[in-house]
Parts: C-alpha cells; structure tokens; sequence
C-alpha cells in the first residue's frame, strides 16, 4: 500500500497557492464521494486532467460505509486497483471533534471542524483544539467562518451569515487553521437561490488580500463550499427519465472562477456529482428495463419511481460496496447489470471531474505538488508553532 499513500492536505493546496502566485489562478477540486465506484470516477477524471485533488467524506459518507476506516480503504484500493500515483488528500468535510479525530487516526489528511454556529470565539476554540490534535500527526484543519445558506446533511442555515474579510486574519493567526471555508453567498444542496446578487466574491478577494498584507497566503488557504454548478441539462435529462427536480440551480461556473482569481483555493463539489450518477442510473433503468428485476437493482429502482425528486445515491443504492462483490463475484444473477451501472456511472463522474478541474485551472498541477509524508508535514507542523 505504500505506494499509494495519501498527500497531506497542506501540500495539495500549496501547489495551487504556488501556481496561483505564478501568473495562473487555480483552485483544488475537492469532491465528496459515498462509494467505490463514485471514488473510481474521480481518480479517473483526475488522471486524464493531470491533477492533484481532494477527496472528501461527510459525517454521512462514513456512516453509509461503515466508518471512517472503510472510507479510507475504498480510497486507496480504488487508487490501487487504477495505479494512481497522482497527489490525492482524503478530507473530513463538516467534521465535530469526535468524528475529526476519529478520521485523523484513521489514515485521513485533513480534517474539516465546522463550529461556524457558534460565536466567533468559540469557533475559534474549537478549531484551534481541533489543530493541536491534527497537526502533529501531519492532519491539516479547514475550518469554516460565516454561515452557508441551506442544507448539508445535519448543517443547515436559513440565510447566508457572510464572512468580514477583517477577522479572516484573526481566524488563522489563533487557530493555526491550515484552511478556512469563507461564506460569500453560496449556498448548500442544489438549490443556491435565484439572486446571483447574493454572491458577494469581494469577501473573497478582500479576505485574500488582508492575508496577503499579513504574510498569510503562502501557507494559508481559502475555500469556497456550495460550489456546485447545478448544470440544467442535466437536471432536464433527470426529469425527462422520469425525475421530478425543480428549482434546483447552482452557482454560475464563472463566478466561481471570479472566486478562484480572487484567492479560492479549494472549491467544494457534491451536487454536481451526485445529478450526474442520478441521471445515469435512470437512464440505464430506461435502456435496460429487466435490470429492475435483479437483485443488486431492485431496491434502486424502486426508491427512484416513489421518490421523483431524489438526487442522493445513498438514498436508492443503500452501502454500496462493489469492491467486496468484484473480488468474489457471487453467483447471483444479474450482477452484471450491476457492473455496468458501475461502468456508466464511473466514466459519467469521471467526464464531469476532468472537465471541472480544468475549468479551476489544476489540470496538471500533479507535478507540482510537493512530495511529503504526512511524517514529514508532522515535523513541519511542529517547527513554526502556531501558523
Ligand atoms: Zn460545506
């Protein structure tokens, strides 16, 4: 396994920085996955484009699969199964203190702490407890500033709380945070509002610019969430199969791009990908009607004919573990319905992830990835103290 071990989440995102600060402006994927197959999607999405990621799970994601443990091992057996050698991270996105340290002893290299809810000096309590837990074992911390709108598994808002570019600097000097989710009006799941005036991506270039003055940017990050892009058609390919999905819309790509000149150094996916495995799965339930019928299926497609508006694959697939089911076919019928399901999906996701990473400008920053154990960023941690 040891050819396959993960980047620490400092260097994949310095490489952006260091490209950034070379006439470019980039910005890391980072996009959460449930399952293998969703795993082997981006890998492979990765791979065409030449670019370090990170891979992320929410609370949700482990419980789906079993624990953090099990995430960390569909990873790297997807990256082993693929011979992927290019950088990849494994992040905890909108972690408490339990499940952050939970995933910082099991294997993962960046930890997201959001205790954005609470006031501004406890926020900065919990994250900074949460840096003195990760940091010596080479576990890098996001932690989040402001409020998103809408709803991310147990994390909702009403309305956008924004960020004040003035106490960013604040919040890294006394956490010793490695990066720092910024709310600047986009919002969570796919429905992010109608009002693109909401969007306000001068907290972003303000926000940067202060960690500019303040010597910050070069070891600081900052991160845009709620970045999905909602892509219409592929919300009209889902309703034309039979779905029932309104009002979703997503932020415009170009104002996420506008985020990344700006200083966004992590853009966060999950809807996007979660539309264009939804969309797969029905069409392939269209194409092949009798794929209903086996029993790996029979469950999905019954979860997606009672529920039109569905778009998250842990609700019809239930803990999809293909990985177990590859090593030992079972003899079971109809398995290879399954497999091809898989296929579509992964090359869908990988489609979307390569076009993506392009579009925020890491395509081909693999190389540029500094190549250190999360040994090696232990000890980097321990010799600057706090940031
Ligand atoms: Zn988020």
């Amino acid at each position: 396994m040891s050819d396959y071990r993960l980047s620490p989440f400092f260097t994949v995102l310095q490489a952006a920085e260091k490209a950034s600060q070379q006439g470019g402006s980039a910005a890391i994927g980072a996009f959460n996955v449930n399952f293998f197959t969703q795993a082997q999607g981006v890998l492979e999405g990765l791979r065409r484009a030449d670019a370090p990621a990170i891979i992320q799970a929410s609370k949700g994601a482990n419980k789906f699969q079993g624990g953090p443990d099990k995430i960390f091992y569909m990873l790297t057996r997807a990256m082993e199964d693929s011979g992927h050698t290019l950088p990849v991270a494994l992040h905890l996105d909108h972690g408490n203190v339990e499940k952050g340290e939970e995933c910082a002893d099991s294997g993962y290299s960046g930890i997201m702490i959001d205790a954005s809810e609470e006031e501004f000096h406890l926020n900065v309590a919990v994250t900074r407890g949460m840096v003195a837990y990760a940091h010596p074992k080479g576990v890098g911390v996001e932690g989040e500033y402001g409020q998103l709108a809408g709803v991310e598994e147990d994390v909702s808002s009403e309305e956008t709380v924004y960020a004040k570019p003035e106490k960013v600097v604040e919040f890294f000097r006394r956490t010793g945070a490695d990066a720092l989710a910024i709310a600047y009006g986009t919002s969570h799941g796919p429905n992010k509002g109608t009002n693109i005036s909401d969007l306000k991506t001068e907290i972003v270039r303000d926000s940067y610019r202060n960690m500019e003055a303040a010597g910050l940017v070069d070891d600081h990050f900052l991160v845009g969430h709620g970045s999905s892009t909602v892509p219409q058609e592929l919300v009209e390919e889902i309703n034309s199969l039979g779905g029932n999905i309104q009002g979703a819309r997503g932020v415009p790509l170009e104002k996420i791009k506008e985020g990344i000149e700006f200083g966004l150094r992590k853009i966060n996916i999950d809807t996007d990908l979660r539309l264009g495995i939804t969309a797969t799965t029905r069409k392939f339930f269209r194409d092949n009607p009798s794929a209903a019928e086996v029993d790996a299926l029979k469950g999905a497609r019954e979860v997606l004919d009672s529920q039109l508006d569905a778009i998250d694959p842990r609700d019809y697939f239930g803990a999809v573990k293909p990985f177990d089911i590859l090593r030992e076919p079972p003899a079971e019928s109809g398995i290879q319905a399954f497999i091809d399901l898989m296929e579509l999906i992964k090359e869908r996701i990988a489609v979307h992830v390569e076009f993506l990473v392009n579009e925020f400008g890491s395509a081909g920053l693999a190389g540029s990835v500094e190549n250190l154990s999360l040994e090696d960023m232990s000890r980097r941690y321990g010799g600057d103290g706090n940031c």
